[in-house]
């Protein structure tokens, strides 16, 4: 059996999503950041592909573009993200075969440590309004495989991010603005949205 899920290709599928909406990203951080988001992001998924060697191992996959996502990104996402994928690495050891439960148990680990790094819980207004449901509803369906678990994991990252509009933000620089952070998307979980279509495209 071969790998199930490519690891590689998602991180580059997730790179090329965030290049190709890094403008939206950083006007999303402009109305209540300093309007880097999606430069931080783009100069640290660069980083992190062109980290990637050929024939990694999954678990050293997430590692290596985790580790290039907390040395290059900048700004607070850089080490969540980059912490994230450390930690998701980890999870999988020397699993050779990504398959549904062993993806689960790697999601599971970076929401996990991006919870423990920021501090930040659901209703906050930040990227873990878009994580835990994601991870959540992929838990629930992996059962059903990758591909459908996946599906269901966007859908529900979706209808999180969603949902941070008129929160206020609690944690980040968002919540420098207190009431008036209300009324806007939150940029960190906007590309959490992409993780998980990058996740969902390359699963489907
Ligand atoms: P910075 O705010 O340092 O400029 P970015 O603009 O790259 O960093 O990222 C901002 C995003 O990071 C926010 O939209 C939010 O989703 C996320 N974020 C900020 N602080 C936290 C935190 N403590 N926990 C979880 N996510 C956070
Ligand atoms: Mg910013
Ligand atoms: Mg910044």
């Amino acid at each position: 059996m071969g790998t199930l899920m490519d690891l590689r290709r998602w991180m580059e599928r997730f790179a090329e999503l965030v290049a190709a909406d890094a403008d939206r990203l950083t006007r999303l951080d402009a109305a209540i950041g300093d309007g880097d988001h999606g430069a931080n992001l783009n100069r640290g998924l660069r980083a992190a592909v062109e980290a990637l060697g050929p024939d990694l191992p999954p678990g050293k996959v997430l590692m290596t573009a985790g580790r290039a996502l907390v040395s290059k990104t900048g700004g607070a996402s850089g080490p969540l993200y980059g912490g994230a994928l450390r930690r998701a690495g980890k999870a999988l050891g020397d699993t050779a075969d990504v398959d549904a439960p062993a993806l689960g148990t790697a999601l599971q680990a970076a929401l996990d440590a991006v919870r423990e790094l920021g501090k930040a819980v659901e209703g906050d207004k930040t990227m873990v309004d878009a994580l835990a449901p994601a991870v959540e509803a992929y838990g629930a369906a992996a059962g059903d495989g990758v591909a459908t678990a996946a599906q269901a994991a966007l859908e529900a990252a979706e209808k999180g991010a969603e949902a941070t509009v008129p929160m206020q933000a609690r944690k980040g620089r968002a919540s420098y603005l207190g009431p008036r952070s209300v009324g806007h998307l939150d940029p960190g979980a906007a590309s959490t949205v992409l993780l998980f279509r990058a996740l969902a495209e390359v699963a489907g």
